[in-house]
């Protein structure tokens, strides 16, 4: 018999009503704001400052990952599961799915096999309408814009050709990615290039995960730069008086959606800005909610350590004021196989001792990262069905030498009981491991020196160079006194290096920034140092091909 799809293992699961679910984190049935029967929003009430500095924060990363992602989502799933299995308290804080992957390569993002958070198909689907809500803000100031322009005696003389901000949508659509708009004549507004960028790469999604409350949500809204006037003069969008309506379209998107894993235990999903251009991780809001209800929350930065987790430590550690207690690094077989030179597809899912030999110094190099910031690692390895046992034996061995422990998780078959001995591990290293968290770098120091420290510290580069293009666009930042925010770096998740072929541990490299960008209202300077996505294509056999729904509402098809 075939393993169940991660559809199957979900659709069988005995799904609890939601209000079951919220009694175990002591919350009040008539406090949740229902969304049918298995998911419910939280009030921004239960947030409370005293509890969030006792609970403990473990954060789940990765090493550099392979193509087919390593399952940094599916580990702490399960690791949260593992953690209510030996009778701790833990509530999984993650981010919601888009669509765009959903109907194209990579499939929902629920986690997969035994350890997955219900209901997969609302959440996979439209789930609580938050993505819909940032869509609408993000649209609404587009449309103000288009109108500014239009309006001949109240306008803000505004140069269309500068303006930077593009209209969302949460699909997979690559002929949208550079358009012409206002054809048509005087009365169907002014001609002028625009673009759609997917919903996860709005600037609304970063400012929703980093707002701590209702007017930070607002004043971060204004914030928004827009363009240039005709007269070199920045325009925001408080110039536009925009940010009020936009945070009236996102007064339920700010709330956090609870949701369960297919153990019953309870699961914060909320937000989910790429990892690419933003900072790729769930909002503050849902994390100190998941602290204020419960011992110990399991979150995940999205990419690889190099990107995510650094960007969770300097960008929403910075804002959210929070703290790790605990780093679980998700390491695979098949990806230091690959780190080891099996790059060829099918090559790194063969058992192969010597490609794991030589890939092991990717993995060295995120554990001696993580102590820099001050951490003790734990290796969790993502069991495969096709890993042998001295290669397992192996990385055990070589992170015993570092002073690390690397223990097999198991979660894809066994959910939490294939997590007790991780589990076990994370909450006495929450207390034990003398984890006290520093970021590598001051915001107030110079842009420079921020991504340098970066570069150098992070990834192992000697140095950093600009194209010109970058170096006009940092005096931009300067002039507009955006200098001191912490740097959201963008990069490929494949490599420590800004090239996606450079694989292990690679040395003597420089990393170019091609440009600048910065998001002036989630608050972070954007330095790219590669071709960055922010409005996906679909593959040649896009996954929606596959999905269906019978006469009875079953749906299949979704993965
Ligand atoms: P990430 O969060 O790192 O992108 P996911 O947790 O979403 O990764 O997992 C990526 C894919 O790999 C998913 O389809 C998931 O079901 C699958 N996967 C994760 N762990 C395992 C495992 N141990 N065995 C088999 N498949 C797995
Ligand atoms: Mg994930």
């Amino acid at each position: 018999m075939n393993f169940p799809t991660d559809l199957e293992i979900a659709s069988e699961a005995k799904i609890q009503h939601i209000k079951h679910i919220a009694e175990k984190i002591g919350i009040d049935h008539d406090d949740l704001e229902y969304y049918g029967k298995y998911k419910a929003k939280i009030p921004l009430s239960y947030i409370d400052e005293e509890k969030i500095k006792k609970a403990k924060l473990i954060l789940v990363t990765a090493i550099n990952p392979t193509p087919a992602g390593e399952g940094k989502t599916t580990v702490s799933v399960g690791l949260s599961d593992g953690l209510n299995k030996i009778g701790k308290k833990a509530i999984a804080v993650l981010r919601e799915p888009s669509l765009g992957p959903v109907f194209g390569m990579k499939g929902g993002a629920a986690g997969g096999g035994y350890a997955q958070v219900i209901p997969m198909v609302d959440i996979n689907l439209h789930f609580t309408g938050d993505f819909a809500a940032i869509e609408k803000a993000n649209n609404l100031l587009s449309a103000l814009i288009d109108n500014n322009l239009q309006n001949k005696k109240h306008n803000l003389n505004i140069d269309p050709r500068t303006i930077t901000w593009k209209r969302v949508m949460d699909m997979n659509d690559r002929s949208l990615r550079q358009i012409v708009i206002g054809l048509g004549g005087s009365n169907n507004g002014i001609a002028r290039e625009e673009g759609f960028n997917i919903t996860p790469a709005s600037e609304v999604m970063a400012i929703l995960c980093i707002a701590k409350d209702f007017e930070d949500l607002r004043e971060r809204l204004g914030n928004i730069f827009v363009g240039y006037t005709f007269d070199k003069k920045p325009v925001y969008a408080r110039d536009l008086k925009a940010e009020g309506a936009m945070a009236i379209l996102l007064r339920d998107a700010i709330k956090p959606n609870l949701v369960q894993t297919l153990e019953g235990n309870p699961a914060i999903l909320h937000g989910g800005p790429f990892a690419n251009i933003a900072q790729g991780t769930n909002t503050i809001i849902a994390t100190k909610t998941g602290l204020s209800l419960a011992d110990f929350v399991v979150t995940e930065a999205g990419f690889g350590a190099d990107l995510g987790a650094e960007k969770f430590f300097h960008i929403k550690c910075h804002y959210g004021k929070l703290k790790p207690d605990a780093f679980v690094l998700v390491a695979t077989i098949r990806a230091l196989r690959y780190h080891g030179g099996a790059t060829k597809k099918g090559e790194f899912d063969k058992p192969n001792l010597q490609f794991v030999k030589n890939g092991i110094d990717n993995l060295k190099k995120h554990i001696e990262n993580a102590f820099k910031f001050g951490l003790r690692p734990i290796v969790a390895i993502n069991h495969f069905a096709n890993d042998a046992e001295e290669e397992i034996q192996f990385v055990k061995d070589e992170c015993e030498k570092l002073g690390v422990k690397a223990i097999i998780a198991d979660e894809f078959l066994h959910g939490g009981a294939g997590m007790t001995e991780l589990a076990a591990e994370v909450a006495r290293c929450a207390f034990e491991c003398g984890n006290d968290f520093q970021p590598l770098y001051k915001v107030t120091e110079s842009v420079e020196h921020k991504l340098e420290t970066v570069a150098r510290e992070v990834y192992g580069a000697d140095n950093v160079v600009y194209s010109q293009k970058a170096k006009n666009q940092l005096k931009t930042i300067y002039d507009l006194n955006l200098d001191k925010l912490p740097v959201c770096m963008a990069k490929t998740q494949k490599s420590l290096t800004d090239d996606e072929t450079k694989i292990g541990r690679p040395s003597n490299f420089k990393i170019t920034v091609r440009e600048f960008e910065f998001a002036a209202g989630a608050g972070f300077i954007i330095p790219i140092l590669g071709d960055m996505m922010r409005m996906p294509g679909l593959p040649n056999v896009p996954a929606a091909e596959g999905m269906s729904i019978d006469k009875n509402g079953v749906i299949t098809g979704l993965s």
